[in-house]
């Protein structure tokens, strides 16, 4: 039996948002059984407002993940909500000081150190598992993403940028939190420099720099550090499909094959499994039933009493 995870303490992380640029906080929290990911802004007079990681949440899909309750909202969840998939963690809460998760160096590592600094604490509740039986495709005219029935949880993602550096990469991922943090979490967004200003004339990228993104100019690259991997474009692809995924709001069993999708298509496969529970069971569902499971963990603004909270959660 596996047993799901929180954090033993709480962790801070400040910086400034990609896309917005503005400051960007956050504070990662630990969870009760079966609450979790959801992001949380204290207000004044200790109103919290609170929106769970679920695809019911979903914004924009452009160029990062949105989330949006009601009038709040969270740009670029992708990475933090990937660092706690990848490790494994399911109930947390991630306060928020901004509307922005901040960008960090452009790849989870700094998250994945906010877990590794406060603990991994297993909880007592079981954990549960969404079971691919059949297979599952979203597609477009030039890209398409599938998830098929596997033993172990796995992803193979392709991608193809005319770009010497780039060209055409395909990389295989076991889902294992030390796989994760060792070949995926480093891997850090990119760029290319034509596209920038493109970019910056949409109010997109506006936080961007050589520090949080890899720039490739048209036959090399702007920064001065070299790439992490020889392939770490494609290896931030999986980066994000697994925090996109993780909108499912619990980890799924099957073979996931990507190629050339981006977030839309990422959230469009995980729309397409809520809506066929034909084509794949429940394992440890407990009490929940599939749809408490996908859906009802907290409803939009809904007010979680400070009392849940650890006394960290007032140190901003
Ligand atoms: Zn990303």
């Amino acid at each position: 039996m596996r047993y799901q995870q929180t954090l033993e303490t709480s962790s801070f992380l400040s910086g400034i948002g990609l896309h917005s640029g503005n400051p960007a906080s956050i504070a990662i929290h630990p969870a009760p059984v079966n609450t979790g990911v959801v992001f949380v802004v204290k207000h004044e007079a200790d109103q919290i407002q609170s929106c769970p990681a679920g695809i019911s949440f979903l914004g924009q899909t452009d160029h990062c993940t949105t989330l949006q309750a009601g009038d709040f909202g969270i740009q670029t969840v992708e990475h933090v909500l990937s660092a706690l998939a990848g490790l494994e963690i399911d109930n947390a809460y991630v306060e928020l000081l901004g509307s922005e998760i901040p960008a960090a160096d452009g790849s989870a590592t700094p998250f994945v150190d906010m877990v590794y600094q406060s603990g991994i604490l297993t909880q007592d509740g079981p954990r549960k598992y969404l079971k691919i039986v059949q297979p599952i495709t979203v597609e477009d005219a030039h890209r398409s993403i599938s998830v098929l029935p596997s033993a172990l949880p796995q992803i193979t993602y392709n991608i193809d940028f005319p770009h010497p550096l780039i060209k055409q990469q395909e990389y295989h991922h076991f889902c294992t939190p030390h796989e994760y943090g060792k070949n995926i979490a480093g891997a850090r967004t990119f760029a290319f420099q034509k596209e920038v200003e493109f970019l910056w004339s949409r109010g997109l990228g506006l936080g961007g720099s050589l520090q949080n993104t890899v720039v490739f100019s048209d036959t090399g690259l702007v920064n001065d550090e070299d790439l992490r991997f020889s392939d770490e474009c494609v290896r931030h692809k999986i980066l994000d499909l697994i925090g996109d995924l993780s909108l499912l709001g619990i980890p799924v069993i099957g073979h996931f094959i990507a190629k050339y999708a981006g977030h839309a298509l990422h959230t469009q496969l995980v729309q397409a499994i809520m809506h066929n529970p034909d084509k794949w069971i429940m394992l440890n569902a407990g009490e929940t039933g599939k749809d408490g499971i996908l859906n009802g963990k907290n409803s939009s603004n809904s007010t979680i009493h400070p009392s849940e909270l650890q006394p960290a959660f007032h140190a901003f």
